[in-house]
């Protein structure tokens, strides 16, 4: 399904969502990508590196790592095709073309230093590359990271640093004119999930107890982006969503062990997934109470 196109012939909604590695979208997005796709707006997916560094699940596919046939990157471009199939996202992307970035590690890891990671990026020119994407597509609602990255990793806090830079070069007429007409993003959010709703899913969790298939439960400061309560102010409801979302997370085979309404990474510690995603609106007029649509207010 297509919505109406607008009058520049793009469809009426357009949704820019930025990442660091292949995974992340599907865990802090998923469903609200499903929906709006499934709803006919444009979803655009940047991931900024193909998350070289990643440590690898299955034992049968523990060769590709990073520190043995170094072919993880490669193998997670195929991962991330095969979940926004499940989400049914077409147009998605690598900052700059696949494997100009690489994956930077854990902060603190040699890896940081290592020339052509995206640590070590130059941000203003990584930051153009997005403008050319940003001016291509031309979406009224952005969505990234806080400063923090969510949890500190380098790779999403240059994600953040990039994406912001970007949003205000994009709509600037004296930025690179070559990357295509200027465009004000009229809406940027940052992922976030409200406190009390990482407690209650970290309850759930531990009542479903044993039947887990985890080794452990990861603690509610595992969780990126948590946040006070009235901070989150747009909650996308993906419940119709959860099953794409479970299914787009499983397609990220090396990264990601899903069990019913919980998954863990490679610390095989249980967290929920949370097919409520909610969103903190740093630019744009802030609606009244909580919104749930990333669009409302937006002229469409
Ligand atoms: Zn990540």
């Amino acid at each position: 399904m297509t919505e109406p196109a607008g009058p520049d012939g793009l469809p009426a909604r357009r949704l820019l969502l930025v990442h660091a590695h292949p995974d992340d979208e599907s865990i802090n997005n998923g469903a609200t990508m499903a929906k709006y796709a499934a709803e006919g707006a444009q979803v655009t997916l940047v991931t900024c590196t193909l998350g070289e560094e990643g440590e690898v699940i299955p034992p049968e596919l523990a060769h590709l790592a990073a520190d043995r046939d170094n072919t993880l990157g490669e193998h997670r471009i195929g991962e991330l095709a095969a979940a926004m199939r499940e989400l049914g996202v077409t147009d998605h992307r690598f900052l700059g073309g696949p494997g100009l970035y690489r994956d930077s590690g854990m902060m603190g890891a040699a890896q940081n230093e290592r020339p052509g990671c995206f640590w070590q990026a130059d941000v203003e020119e990584a930051a153009g590359h997005l403008v050319a994407v940003i001016r291509e597509v031309r979406p009224q609602v952005m969505v990234a990271y806080d400063p923090n990255g969510g949890y500190g990793h380098p790779d999403h806090i240059q994600a953040h640093r990039v994406a912001m830079l970007a949003a205000d070069l994009a709509a600037e007429p004296g930025f690179r004119p070559d990357l295509g007409e200027p465009h004000a993003i009229a809406r940027v959010y940052w992922n976030c999930v409200p406190r009390s709703v990482v407690e209650e899913g970290f309850a759930r969790l531990r009542a479903a107890g044993g039947n887990i298939p985890f080794e452990g439960i990861a603690s509610a400061d595992d969780v990126p982006g948590v946040v006070d309560d009235a901070e989150a102010t747009v909650a996308v409801d993906g419940t119709r969503y959860a099953q794409r979302k479970a299914a787009a997370m499983r397609a990220h085979v090396t990264q990601i062990a899903v069990d019913g309404p919980f998954f863990a990474l490679s610390n095989d510690l249980g967290q929920p997934v949370f097919a409520m995603e909610y969103y903190r609106m740093v630019r744009g007029q802030q609606p009244a109470g909580r919104a749930d649509d990333l669009f409302a207010g937006t002229e469409v």
